[in-house]
Protein backbone atom coordinates (compact mmCIF):
# COMPACT_ATOMS: atom_id res chain seq x y z
CA UNK A 1 0.00 0.00 0.00
CA UNK A 2 1.42 3.52 -1.08
CA UNK A 3 1.80 5.82 2.14
CA UNK A 4 0.52 9.25 -0.07
CA UNK A 5 -2.85 9.98 -0.39
CA UNK A 6 -4.05 7.90 -3.13
CA UNK A 7 -6.41 10.75 -4.84
CA UNK A 8 -4.64 12.77 -7.34
CA UNK A 9 -5.02 16.66 -6.52
CA UNK A 10 -8.05 16.87 -9.43
CA UNK A 11 -10.04 15.19 -7.93
CA UNK A 12 -8.98 15.17 -4.19
CA UNK A 13 -11.11 18.23 -3.18
CA UNK A 14 -14.06 16.94 -4.77
CA UNK A 15 -16.41 15.32 -2.42
CA UNK A 16 -18.20 12.17 -3.58
CA UNK A 17 -21.65 12.09 -5.31
CA UNK A 18 -24.29 13.52 -2.75
CA UNK A 19 -26.60 10.94 -4.74
CA UNK A 20 -24.82 7.75 -3.72
CA UNK A 21 -24.34 9.30 -0.04
CA UNK A 22 -27.74 9.86 0.48
CA UNK A 23 -29.50 6.69 -1.35
CA UNK A 24 -26.61 4.77 1.09
CA UNK A 25 -28.41 6.69 4.00
CA UNK A 26 -31.89 5.64 3.14
CA UNK A 27 -30.71 2.00 2.43
CA UNK A 28 -28.98 1.97 5.87
CA UNK A 29 -32.15 3.71 7.59
CA UNK A 30 -34.87 2.02 5.94
CA UNK A 31 -36.03 5.93 5.18
CA UNK A 32 -38.21 6.63 2.33
CA UNK A 33 -35.86 7.61 -0.53
CA UNK A 34 -37.02 11.07 -1.86
CA UNK A 35 -33.46 12.14 -3.12
CA UNK A 36 -32.09 10.53 -5.67
CA UNK A 37 -33.68 10.70 -8.75
CA UNK A 38 -34.70 7.33 -10.40
CA UNK A 39 -38.27 6.12 -11.18
CA UNK A 40 -39.00 2.94 -8.73
CA UNK A 41 -41.17 1.22 -11.86
CA UNK A 42 -39.97 0.61 -15.34
CA UNK A 43 -40.21 1.65 -18.58
CA UNK A 44 -42.08 0.39 -21.15
CA UNK A 45 -42.45 -3.30 -22.00
CA UNK A 46 -41.73 -3.33 -25.90
CA UNK A 47 -38.38 -2.11 -25.24
CA UNK A 48 -37.36 -4.45 -22.77
CA UNK A 49 -38.03 -6.92 -25.07
CA UNK A 50 -36.87 -5.43 -27.40
CA UNK A 51 -33.35 -5.68 -25.56
CA UNK A 52 -33.83 -9.15 -24.85
CA UNK A 53 -33.86 -9.62 -28.31
CA UNK A 54 -30.80 -8.03 -28.87
CA UNK A 55 -29.05 -9.52 -26.34
CA UNK A 56 -30.42 -13.41 -27.70
CA UNK A 57 -29.77 -11.57 -31.33
CA UNK A 58 -26.32 -11.14 -30.56
CA UNK A 59 -25.66 -7.61 -30.33
CA UNK A 60 -22.87 -8.39 -27.65
CA UNK A 61 -19.45 -7.14 -29.04
CA UNK A 62 -18.34 -4.18 -29.63
CA UNK A 63 -20.39 -1.23 -30.77
CA UNK A 64 -18.99 1.39 -33.35
CA UNK A 65 -17.62 3.87 -31.19
CA UNK A 66 -20.04 6.52 -32.75
CA UNK A 67 -23.26 4.19 -32.18
CA UNK A 68 -24.93 1.64 -34.02
CA UNK A 69 -26.38 2.73 -36.92
CA UNK A 70 -30.05 2.15 -36.03
CA UNK A 71 -29.73 4.23 -32.80
CA UNK A 72 -28.12 7.22 -34.46
CA UNK A 73 -30.66 7.26 -37.24
CA UNK A 74 -33.49 7.10 -34.28
CA UNK A 75 -31.77 9.88 -32.70
CA UNK A 76 -32.14 12.46 -35.69
CA UNK A 77 -35.71 11.17 -36.19
CA UNK A 78 -36.37 12.10 -32.74
CA UNK A 79 -35.22 15.13 -33.35
CA UNK A 80 -36.65 15.69 -36.08
CA UNK A 81 -40.04 14.67 -34.85
CA UNK A 82 -40.00 16.86 -31.52
CA UNK A 83 -38.09 20.04 -32.67
CA UNK A 84 -37.71 20.04 -36.48
CA UNK A 85 -33.99 19.29 -36.25
CA UNK A 86 -32.14 17.07 -38.96
CA UNK A 87 -29.22 15.74 -37.54
CA UNK A 88 -26.88 13.63 -40.17
CA UNK A 89 -26.74 10.39 -37.77
CA UNK A 90 -23.34 9.62 -39.55
CA UNK A 91 -21.43 13.05 -38.08
CA UNK A 92 -23.83 15.21 -36.28
CA UNK A 93 -25.16 12.58 -34.05
CA UNK A 94 -22.46 10.29 -31.39
CA UNK A 95 -23.69 7.76 -28.84
CA UNK A 96 -22.38 8.06 -25.29
CA UNK A 97 -23.02 6.13 -21.71
CA UNK A 98 -26.03 8.34 -20.39
CA UNK A 99 -25.67 11.99 -20.54
CA UNK A 100 -23.00 11.64 -18.08
CA UNK A 101 -19.84 11.02 -20.56
CA UNK A 102 -21.54 12.85 -22.83
CA UNK A 103 -20.70 16.11 -20.76
CA UNK A 104 -17.39 14.75 -19.47
CA UNK A 105 -16.82 14.32 -23.51
CA UNK A 106 -18.00 17.29 -24.40
CA UNK A 107 -16.02 19.29 -21.61
CA UNK A 108 -12.61 17.43 -22.16
CA UNK A 109 -12.85 17.99 -25.96
CA UNK A 110 -13.73 21.49 -25.73
CA UNK A 111 -12.43 22.80 -22.66
CA UNK A 112 -8.68 24.02 -22.50
CA UNK A 113 -7.18 24.55 -18.68
CA UNK A 114 -7.18 28.00 -17.66
CA UNK A 115 -10.76 28.25 -20.37
CA UNK A 116 -14.04 29.98 -18.66
CA UNK A 117 -17.04 28.21 -18.67
CA UNK A 118 -20.48 29.73 -18.08
CA UNK A 119 -22.66 27.48 -15.86
CA UNK A 120 -26.06 27.91 -14.57
CA UNK A 121 -25.77 27.22 -10.49
CA UNK A 122 -27.22 25.07 -8.86
CA UNK A 123 -25.60 23.12 -11.30
CA UNK A 124 -25.70 19.47 -11.51
CA UNK A 125 -22.77 18.00 -9.53
CA UNK A 126 -21.11 16.13 -12.41
CA UNK A 127 -20.67 19.50 -14.31
CA UNK A 128 -18.67 20.92 -11.60
CA UNK A 129 -16.28 17.94 -11.11
CA UNK A 130 -15.62 17.95 -14.49
CA UNK A 131 -15.25 21.49 -15.24
CA UNK A 132 -12.18 21.18 -12.38
CA UNK A 133 -11.12 17.67 -13.81
CA UNK A 134 -10.44 19.63 -17.02
CA UNK A 135 -8.74 22.91 -15.08
CA UNK A 136 -11.68 25.69 -16.40
CA UNK A 137 -12.67 28.19 -14.66
CA UNK A 138 -16.19 28.50 -14.19
CA UNK A 139 -18.31 31.35 -14.31
CA UNK A 140 -21.96 31.10 -12.48
CA UNK A 141 -24.94 32.39 -13.11
CA UNK A 142 -27.31 32.27 -10.26
CA UNK A 143 -30.77 30.75 -10.14
CA UNK A 144 -32.01 32.50 -6.94
CA UNK A 145 -35.02 31.04 -4.33
CA UNK A 146 -37.58 31.59 -4.80
CA UNK A 147 -38.46 31.77 -8.64
CA UNK A 148 -35.25 30.26 -9.58
CA UNK A 149 -35.07 32.13 -13.09
CA UNK A 150 -32.08 33.32 -14.22
CA UNK A 151 -31.40 36.89 -13.80
CA UNK A 152 -30.75 38.47 -17.30
CA UNK A 153 -28.37 41.03 -16.49
CA UNK A 154 -26.06 38.30 -14.69
CA UNK A 155 -26.03 36.17 -17.40
CA UNK A 156 -25.20 39.71 -19.91
CA UNK A 157 -22.23 40.28 -17.54
CA UNK A 158 -20.82 36.68 -17.46
CA UNK A 159 -20.64 36.23 -20.86
CA UNK A 160 -17.44 38.04 -22.36
CA UNK A 161 -14.57 37.24 -25.13
CA UNK A 162 -12.78 35.39 -22.75
CA UNK A 163 -15.94 33.20 -22.60
CA UNK A 164 -14.90 29.63 -24.23
CA UNK A 165 -18.65 28.16 -23.83
CA UNK A 166 -21.64 28.12 -21.78
CA UNK A 167 -22.73 25.01 -20.42
CA UNK A 168 -26.54 25.10 -19.99
CA UNK A 169 -29.54 22.41 -18.19
CA UNK A 170 -32.62 22.99 -19.57
CA UNK A 171 -35.44 21.41 -17.67
CA UNK A 172 -33.01 22.33 -15.21
CA UNK A 173 -31.55 19.64 -12.02
CA UNK A 174 -32.31 20.82 -9.25
CA UNK A 175 -34.93 23.29 -9.23
CA UNK A 176 -36.91 22.38 -12.04
CA UNK A 177 -36.77 25.82 -14.26
CA UNK A 178 -37.82 25.22 -18.02
CA UNK A 179 -35.95 27.87 -19.31
CA UNK A 180 -38.27 30.49 -21.83
CA UNK A 181 -37.90 30.92 -25.65
CA UNK A 182 -37.20 34.55 -24.31
CA UNK A 183 -34.44 33.29 -21.57
CA UNK A 184 -32.63 31.30 -24.42
CA UNK A 185 -32.87 34.03 -26.76
CA UNK A 186 -30.55 35.99 -24.15
CA UNK A 187 -28.09 33.09 -24.42
CA UNK A 188 -28.05 32.41 -27.76
CA UNK A 189 -27.20 36.73 -28.88
CA UNK A 190 -24.67 36.32 -26.22
CA UNK A 191 -23.38 33.56 -27.81
CA UNK A 192 -23.24 34.91 -31.29
CA UNK A 193 -21.81 38.14 -30.11
CA UNK A 194 -19.18 36.13 -28.57
CA UNK A 195 -18.75 33.47 -30.45
CA UNK A 196 -19.16 31.10 -27.52
CA UNK A 197 -19.72 27.13 -27.65
CA UNK A 198 -23.33 25.95 -26.09
CA UNK A 199 -23.26 22.71 -24.82
CA UNK A 200 -26.68 22.27 -23.41
CA UNK A 201 -27.56 18.62 -21.18
CA UNK A 202 -31.38 18.22 -21.92
CA UNK A 203 -31.82 15.05 -20.31
CA UNK A 204 -35.92 16.30 -19.10
CA UNK A 205 -36.37 17.59 -22.32
CA UNK A 206 -39.69 15.39 -22.48
CA UNK A 207 -40.68 15.97 -18.34
CA UNK A 208 -42.31 19.14 -18.59
CA UNK A 209 -45.48 20.06 -17.15
CA UNK A 210 -48.60 21.45 -19.11
CA UNK A 211 -49.10 23.87 -16.59
CA UNK A 212 -45.27 25.26 -16.91
CA UNK A 213 -44.88 29.35 -17.24
CA UNK A 214 -42.94 28.46 -20.16
CA UNK A 215 -46.48 27.28 -21.83
CA UNK A 216 -44.60 26.60 -25.40
CA UNK A 217 -43.02 23.71 -23.39
CA UNK A 218 -39.36 22.51 -23.62
CA UNK A 219 -37.18 24.76 -26.14
CA UNK A 220 -33.74 23.26 -27.36
CA UNK A 221 -31.67 26.63 -27.99
CA UNK A 222 -30.03 24.72 -30.84
CA UNK A 223 -33.60 25.71 -32.84
CA UNK A 224 -32.75 29.22 -32.58
CA UNK A 225 -31.59 30.87 -35.42
CA UNK A 226 -27.90 30.81 -35.47
CA UNK A 227 -27.71 28.74 -32.36
CA UNK A 228 -27.29 24.71 -34.59
CA UNK A 229 -23.64 25.50 -35.31
CA UNK A 230 -22.37 26.02 -32.43
CA UNK A 231 -24.89 24.33 -30.19
CA UNK A 232 -24.09 20.53 -28.86
CA UNK A 233 -27.39 19.40 -27.52
CA UNK A 234 -26.90 16.59 -24.62
CA UNK A 235 -29.90 13.96 -23.85
CA UNK A 236 -30.63 10.14 -23.04
CA UNK A 237 -33.00 7.73 -22.90
CA UNK A 238 -32.58 7.30 -18.92
CA UNK A 239 -35.32 10.34 -17.90
CA UNK A 240 -37.63 10.05 -20.53
CA UNK A 241 -38.58 6.08 -21.25
CA UNK A 242 -37.64 5.64 -16.57
CA UNK A 243 -34.61 3.30 -17.15
CA UNK A 244 -31.61 5.40 -15.81
CA UNK A 245 -29.95 2.34 -14.80
CA UNK A 246 -29.45 1.81 -19.10
CA UNK A 247 -27.35 4.71 -19.35
CA UNK A 248 -27.41 5.23 -22.76
CA UNK A 249 -27.00 8.94 -23.80
CA UNK A 250 -25.76 11.36 -27.12
CA UNK A 251 -24.93 14.17 -28.01
CA UNK A 252 -26.39 16.05 -31.58
CA UNK A 253 -24.76 18.87 -32.93
CA UNK A 254 -23.03 19.80 -36.27
CA UNK A 255 -20.36 17.42 -36.84
CA UNK A 256 -16.71 19.31 -35.35
CA UNK A 257 -18.69 19.39 -32.67
CA UNK A 258 -19.91 15.85 -32.31
CA UNK A 259 -16.62 14.91 -33.99
CA UNK A 260 -15.05 16.73 -30.76
CA UNK A 261 -17.19 14.55 -28.78
CA UNK A 262 -16.49 11.39 -30.05
CA UNK A 263 -12.54 12.29 -30.11
CA UNK A 264 -12.67 12.08 -26.12
CA UNK A 265 -15.43 9.20 -26.13
CA UNK A 266 -13.60 6.85 -28.16
CA UNK A 267 -10.69 7.16 -25.26
CA UNK A 268 -12.77 7.24 -22.14
CA UNK A 269 -15.57 4.38 -22.71
CA UNK A 270 -14.36 3.33 -26.61
CA UNK A 271 -18.01 2.57 -27.16
CA UNK A 272 -21.27 2.07 -25.35
CA UNK A 273 -22.89 -0.98 -24.16
CA UNK A 274 -24.04 -3.00 -27.70
CA UNK A 275 -27.15 -4.33 -27.10
CA UNK A 276 -29.07 -1.58 -25.48
CA UNK A 277 -28.26 0.21 -27.90
CA UNK A 278 -31.17 -1.50 -30.48
CA UNK A 279 -33.91 -1.31 -27.71
CA UNK A 280 -33.06 2.30 -27.00
CA UNK A 281 -33.72 3.06 -31.06
CA UNK A 282 -36.89 0.77 -30.42
CA UNK A 283 -37.63 2.85 -27.96
CA UNK A 284 -37.46 6.32 -29.92
CA UNK A 285 -39.06 5.04 -33.09
CA UNK A 286 -41.89 2.73 -31.48
CA UNK A 287 -42.72 4.54 -27.82
CA UNK A 288 -42.67 8.00 -29.32
CA UNK A 289 -45.30 9.08 -27.37
CA UNK A 290 -44.46 7.38 -24.12
CA UNK A 291 -42.42 10.09 -22.75
CA UNK A 292 -45.77 12.19 -23.03
CA UNK A 293 -47.56 9.90 -21.04
CA UNK A 294 -45.20 9.61 -18.27
CA UNK A 295 -45.03 13.62 -18.45
CA UNK A 296 -48.89 13.57 -17.47
CA UNK A 297 -48.45 10.82 -14.99
CA UNK A 298 -45.60 12.80 -13.14
CA UNK A 299 -47.25 16.12 -13.09
CA UNK A 300 -49.49 14.45 -10.90
CA UNK A 301 -47.09 13.07 -9.23
CA UNK A 302 -45.66 16.68 -8.74
CA UNK A 303 -49.11 17.70 -7.14
CA UNK A 304 -49.03 15.09 -4.78
CA UNK A 305 -46.04 15.93 -3.33
CA UNK A 306 -46.01 19.66 -3.26
CA UNK A 307 -49.26 19.58 -1.36
CA UNK A 308 -47.62 17.15 0.56
CA UNK A 309 -44.61 19.15 1.36
CA UNK A 310 -46.94 22.14 1.80
CA UNK A 311 -49.12 20.61 4.16
CA UNK A 312 -46.47 19.59 6.06
CA UNK A 313 -44.99 23.39 6.45
CA UNK A 314 -42.07 22.68 3.72
CA UNK A 315 -43.63 24.94 0.95
CA UNK A 316 -41.80 24.14 -2.15
CA UNK A 317 -41.44 25.85 -5.53
CA UNK A 318 -44.17 24.08 -7.94
CA UNK A 319 -41.53 23.01 -10.89
CA UNK A 320 -42.32 23.39 -14.37
CA UNK A 321 -40.29 20.33 -15.12
CA UNK A 322 -38.05 17.25 -14.11
CA UNK A 323 -38.34 14.86 -11.46
CA UNK A 324 -37.84 17.40 -8.14
CA UNK A 325 -39.19 19.93 -6.19
CA UNK A 326 -37.23 22.42 -4.20
CA UNK A 327 -37.83 23.98 -0.37
CA UNK A 328 -36.48 26.48 1.43
CA UNK A 329 -36.08 25.13 5.15
CA UNK A 330 -34.75 28.48 6.39
CA UNK A 331 -37.53 28.66 9.37
CA UNK A 332 -37.40 25.56 10.92
CA UNK A 333 -33.42 26.78 12.48
CA UNK A 334 -30.98 24.11 11.49
CA UNK A 335 -27.45 25.53 10.19
CA UNK A 336 -27.79 24.06 6.74
CA UNK A 337 -29.98 21.80 4.42
CA UNK A 338 -27.49 19.38 4.83
CA UNK A 339 -27.48 18.91 8.37
CA UNK A 340 -30.86 18.58 8.17
CA UNK A 341 -31.37 16.19 5.33
CA UNK A 342 -28.56 13.85 7.21
CA UNK A 343 -30.89 14.10 9.98
CA UNK A 344 -34.25 13.11 8.26
CA UNK A 345 -34.07 9.68 8.54
CA UNK A 346 -34.40 9.76 12.04
CA UNK A 347 -36.50 12.84 12.29
CA UNK A 348 -38.72 11.77 9.26
CA UNK A 349 -37.90 8.66 7.80
CA UNK A 350 -37.53 10.02 4.73
CA UNK A 351 -34.16 11.44 2.54
CA UNK A 352 -33.95 14.31 0.69
CA UNK A 353 -30.74 15.68 -1.10
CA UNK A 354 -29.21 18.89 0.15
CA UNK A 355 -28.71 21.14 -2.94
CA UNK A 356 -26.29 23.45 -0.96
CA UNK A 357 -22.99 21.78 -2.68
CA UNK A 358 -24.31 22.72 -6.28
CA UNK A 359 -23.53 26.32 -5.57
CA UNK A 360 -20.43 28.49 -5.60
CA UNK A 361 -22.86 30.87 -3.67
CA UNK A 362 -22.90 28.91 -0.89
CA UNK A 363 -25.25 31.60 0.71
CA UNK A 364 -27.78 31.24 -2.34
CA UNK A 365 -28.15 27.16 -1.77
CA UNK A 366 -27.20 26.53 2.32
CA UNK A 367 -31.23 26.02 3.22
CA UNK A 368 -32.52 24.15 0.35
CA UNK A 369 -33.50 20.88 -0.16
CA UNK A 370 -34.82 19.02 -2.93
CA UNK A 371 -37.38 16.52 -3.41
CA UNK A 372 -37.87 13.43 -6.18
CA UNK A 373 -41.50 12.60 -7.04
CA UNK A 374 -40.64 10.19 -9.93
CA UNK A 375 -42.03 7.42 -7.12
CA UNK A 376 -45.14 5.71 -6.86
CA UNK A 377 -48.01 7.33 -5.23
CA UNK A 378 -47.91 5.16 -2.00
CA UNK A 379 -44.54 6.10 -1.29
CA UNK A 380 -44.82 9.70 -2.12
CA UNK A 381 -48.01 9.27 0.42
CA UNK A 382 -46.05 7.78 2.88
CA UNK A 383 -43.60 10.27 2.92
CA UNK A 384 -45.44 13.46 3.16
CA UNK A 385 -47.38 11.85 5.44
CA UNK A 386 -43.97 11.03 7.36
CA UNK A 387 -42.45 14.87 7.33
CA UNK A 388 -45.94 16.50 8.29
CA UNK A 389 -46.44 13.79 11.06
CA UNK A 390 -42.62 14.99 12.52
CA UNK A 391 -41.32 17.70 14.16
CA UNK A 392 -38.74 19.05 11.71
CA UNK A 393 -37.72 21.71 13.35
CA UNK A 394 -34.05 22.03 15.19
N1 LIG B 1 -29.70 12.56 -11.95
C1 LIG B 1 -30.10 11.97 -10.73
C2 LIG B 1 -30.46 13.03 -9.71
O1 LIG B 1 -30.29 14.18 -9.92
C3 LIG B 1 -29.06 11.12 -10.08
C4 LIG B 1 -27.90 10.65 -10.89
C5 LIG B 1 -26.73 10.33 -10.01
O2 LIG B 1 -26.92 9.75 -8.96
N2 LIG B 1 -25.56 10.73 -10.39
O3 LIG B 1 -30.90 12.68 -8.66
Amino acid sequence: MPTAKPLAARLAHIPPTVFSEMSALALRTGAINLGQGFPDVDGPASVLAAAEAALEAGANQYAPGIGVPALRAAISRHQHRHYGLEPDPDREVVVTTGCTEAVAAALLALVDPGDEVVVLEPYYDSYVAMLDMCGARRRPVTLRAPDFRPDLDELRAAVTDDTRLILLNTPHNPTGTVLTRDELQVVADLAIEHDVIVVTDEVYEHLVFDDARSAEGHVPIATLPGMWERTLTLSSAGKSYSFTGWKVGWATGPAPLVQAVLAAKQWLTFTSGSPLQPAVAHALDHEPDWPRELARDLQGRRDLLCDGLTAAGLSPRVPEGTYFATTDISHLGWPDGRAFCLALPEVAGVVAIPTQGFYDDREAGRQLVRWAFCKERDVITEGVRRLAAADLSR
